[in-house]
């Protein structure tokens, strides 16, 4: 059984991060996505929140699953014994990061292989960051994320000001 971790912050999840997940989840028997608890960014949604959202996006998808997780990755990894972490690559804004994170990751866990999916065209310039500014400003998201996602930023944003 091939299992694989999506381990990423997802403050929400978007159209994005779904594509990569849709074509994961082709590829191996099992797909657990990691919601980083703590993050080094600045958090909209809480991890119970960012969790919820996430589940209801792949609840569709049977052989995805959702957790947090807290702590080094490949520790996350390790315990739900998976053999391969994915991520996904948009064009400029990705590559020399991952490639950092990996050398790290590798060293770390030599057993866990890394595999990088490109972004669908659509999604190349989608970032959560970017999604939430867009939100704040009350521009229009419903091409980003699914209707839920959507309202729920909305929510957040106008609970803020
Ligand atoms: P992190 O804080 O780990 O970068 P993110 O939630 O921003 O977490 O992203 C998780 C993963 O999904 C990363 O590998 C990121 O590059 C990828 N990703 C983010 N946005 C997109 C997108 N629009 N298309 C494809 N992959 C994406």
């Amino acid at each position: 059984m091939t299992v694989a971790i999506y381990p990423g912050t997802f403050d929400p999840i978007t159209n994005g991060h779904l594509d990569i997940v849709q074509r994961a989840a082709r590829l191996f028997d099992r797909i657990i996505i990691g919601v980083y608890e703590k993050s080094n960014k600045h958090l909209v949604f809480s991890t119970k929140e960012r969790v919820e959202l996430a589940k209801r996006a792949v609840a569709n998808i049977p052989n995805v699953e959702v957790k947090s997780f807290h702590g080094l990755t490949v520790d996350f990894a390790r315990n739900e014994k998976a053999q391969v972490m994915i991520r996904g690559l948009r064009m400029n804004a990705d590559f020399e990061k991952e490639f950092e994170m990996a050398m790290m990751n590798r060293k770390l866990a030599p057993d866990l292989d890394l595999l990088c999916l490109m972004a669908s065209q659509e999604y190349q310039f989608l970032s959560s960051s970017l999604l939430k500014e867009v939100a704040r400003l009350d521009g229009n998201i419903n091409d980003l994320v699914p209707e839920y996602v959507a309202e729920a930023l909305k929510r957040k944003v106008n609970d803020t000001i």
